[in-house]
């Protein structure tokens, strides 16, 4: 009954649904939005909470199923496509994020949290275990990327705990990973993120080749030209190196 191309893996462990919810620090914030709420699973133990709760569900069978067994959501709490949504004008204030995510859509909903950290202070989701993975990562490993980097630049990620495939209905060919963010922009960070961002890109983009190489899309400037980080490789920076290099780039334009 599941749906495959809607990311649906029905959690059945309630503890593990507890621990998830537990996770998120609701006294400072009035509104939650749950990501693919199902048939509840979170919702449940959300709704004991004194926050207001939206949910985004796409899946019309599953909104059916929530607005029957959970009278407390009604019509304008509940929300379609997570994707679609303009966080701003929706909620015009901040809300926390949770979910069991669909997998299909992991770095998007990432990268669409990263694009509104101004309304999203803390996020706690369920992702496959290799994007939490990869979420989390520090320099000078596989893992560490765009992802990593662009994440980190605005949140501060715990990898919270891993969860098994057997506790999933139908169960996930891989396992998943619970992380947590907590909104915290690095220092030099704010105004200069959209250079940032193109660096970062560029940079991993050709993550074996040193940043001389692989910045050169971006045509480096002159007096960064034999600057330190221009011998490295990308996965060798850390955030805050990332930061500095923009900063400096940017003086340099
Ligand atoms: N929270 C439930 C649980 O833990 O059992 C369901 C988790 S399931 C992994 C992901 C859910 O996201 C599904 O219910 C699916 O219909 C929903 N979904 C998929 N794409 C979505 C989107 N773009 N916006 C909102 N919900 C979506």
């Amino acid at each position: 009954k599941a749906k495959k191309y809607l990311g649906q893996h029905f959690l059945t462990d309630e503890n593990i649904a507890k621990n998830i919810v537990d996770a998120l620090s609701f006294d400072h914030y009035q509104k939650i939005l749950e990501v693919g709420p199902g048939m509840g699973v979170l919702t449940k133990y959300l709704l004991d909470k004194e926050s207001e709760i939206f949910v985004a569900e796409i899946d019309h069978e599953s909104v059916e199923y929530l607005q029957k067994h959970y009278a407390k959501l009604d019509n304008q709490h509940i929300i379609g496509d997570f994707l679609k949504l303009n966080i701003a004008e929706t909620f015009e204030s901040q809300v926390a994020i949770i979910g069991n995510f669909p997998y299909n859509i992991s770095s998007q909903i990432l990268f669409k949290i990263i694009d509104y950290y101004d309304y999203i202070p803390e996020m706690v989701g369920m992702f496959q275990k290799e994007v939490a993975e990869r979420t989390a990562a520090v320099p000078r490993t596989k893992a560490y990327g765009i992802l990593s980097v662009l994440v980190q630049a605005l949140y501060d990620v715990d990898y919270l705990f891993t969860v098994h495939e057997n506790v999933f209905n139908p169960p996930p060919k891989v396992k998943s990973g619970v992380i947590k963010l907590t909104r915290n922009p690095k220092d030099g960070l704010v105004g200069n993120e959209i250079l940032f961002k193109k660096i970062v890109k560029a940079g991993f983009g050709q993550r074996r080749k040193k940043l001389s190489n692989s910045l050169k899309v971006l045509e480096i400037p002159e007096a960064l030209q034999s600057h330190l980080f221009m011998d490295k490789r990308a996965e060798e920076l850390t955030i805050q190196d990332f930061i500095s290099l923009t900063q400096e780039w940017k003086n340099a334009l």
